[in-house]
């Protein structure tokens, strides 16, 4: 059984490979219309043209006004934008925070700490949902904004955005809501979401790497965290990524185009049968609602990395939490927040997939998991001592 590559590629979640409506759009924006947006001659029309039609396919399609979507080099920048660039448009020192939010997030809040700026840290229920009630006894009169993403990437638990930017406008603190994971995954309507500002990356949804976009709401005041010659109204310099946007607005497009997630919702079903049928075993989230793509597990006694690997062994490639934690130390802060003891954190592992996988392949995998699982629990000292060893060839 072979997928992507001559390899099942389950891990849709790190990065996804660019559709070819993407590539077919991107491609005569290197070597053929390869003008600079603000040069005034008819190669610097023609790229201004692009990049206007993306923006305004990009509003048309998440329901905004053009004008309130700035491109950006990808989710990284856009967190650490909406983050740092609220903080300097406002004399307030206060942030809140949900506990598992991407590092991008987190980092810019330890950053912005050297510098006088209060974090406070939302926790999770036992099924990785934010708290509401956290949030809400967290706020003072010196909070600037609160940040909660929209699903997280590590367990794909749908967060309750709703009921967080209601608390938030009650206070009028103005609401951030990191949207990588679920554009593409579920509905996404900037109209009705009250979201003041909502981060997305191409490379989740078949588009390049190296391109995203915050979306600011007219009615939130940021400062500009990337200065330069003037481009994105004077909010974000750089030449403009002119292929990257034109990609980026295919790719938003097919995956709006795209929701109905009856395939992967089987798939995920599969996987949870077979996840449930390994003894101690825990699905994260499996209480929440998760996003179709996206299934977390803790396999007690075995290490996630190890369990990685050895997938990688047999043609599975998968990741133990999120690809950028691989270079953190400790277990999963995201499962840590779950409350999921130390041990159990260390044996996670995620399986995210799309559209381009097939029942075939998950079948594949649903055989293969309970094998490695056993194997490298034979490893473990602790798992035999308790358990015993039964040969297996
Ligand atoms: N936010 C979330 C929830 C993510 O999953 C990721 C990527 O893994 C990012 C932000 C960062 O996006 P990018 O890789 O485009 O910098």
């Amino acid at each position: 059984m072979e997928g992507r590559l001559g390899k099942i590629y389950v891990d849709t979640a790190a990065t996804t490979p660019v559709s070819d409506a993407v590539l077919e759009a991107m491609s005569p924006y290197f070597q053929l219309k390869y003008g600079n947006p603000s040069s005034t001659h008819m190669l610097g029309f023609q790229a201004k043209e692009a990049v206007l039609q993306a923006r305004t396919t990009i509003a048309k399609n998440l329901r905004c006004d053009p004008e309130e979507l700035y491109f950006t080099s990808g989710g990284t920048e856009s967190d650490c934008w909406a983050i740092i660039g609220s903080a300097l448009a406002t004399t307030k020192k206060h942030l809140v925070v949900s506990s598992i939010e991407h590092p991008a997030v987190l980092k810019c809040c330890e950053m912005l700490k050297q510098f006088g700026y209060r974090v406070s840290y939302a926790g999770t229920d036992s099924n990785g949902q934010i708290s509401v009630s956290d949030i809400e006894k967290s706020i003072c009169s010196d909070t600037f904004l609160i940040a909660a993403m929209m699903a997280n990437n590590e367990t794909g638990v749908i967060q309750p955005v709703d009921e967080i930017s209601l608390v938030a406008h009650r206070f009028g603190i103005p609401f951030f809501s990191d949207g990588v994971q679920a554009l593409g995954s579920i509905p996404v309507d900037l109209s009705q979401t009250m979201v003041d500002m909502f981060s997305i990356s191409g490379h989740k949804i078949h588009g390049p790497k190296g391109i995203g976009l915050l979306y600011v709401s007219k009615h939130h005041p940021i400062a500009p965290m990337i200065c330069g010659g003037g481009q994105e109204s004077g909010f974000r310099g750089g030449t403009e990524n002119v292929a990257g946007i034109v990609g980026l607005a295919t790719a938003i497009q097919e995956s709006i185009n795209n929701l109905d997630k009856t395939s992967l919702k089987e798939m995920k079903a599969l996987l949870y049968k077979c996840i449930q049928s390994i003894s101690c075993t825990t699905i994260n989230g499996a209480s929440a609602p998760t996003l179709p793509g996206i299934v977390s597990a803790c396999f007690d006694y075995i290490e996630g990395a190890d369990l990685v690997r050895y997938l990688n062994e047999y043609g599975i490639l998968a990741s133990s939490s999120s690809a950028c934690s691989t270079n953190t130390d400790g277990p999963s802060h995201v499962l840590r927040a779950m409350g999921v003891p130390f041990s159990r954190a260390r044996g996670a592992l995620r399986l995210s997939f799309d559209e381009g996988n097939s029942a075939d392949e998950i079948k594949y995998i649903c055989k293969v998991l309970p094998e490695v699982v056993q194997r490298l629990r034979y490893l473990s000292p602790e798992y035999v001592r308790l358990y015993g060893k039964q040969n297996i060839d």
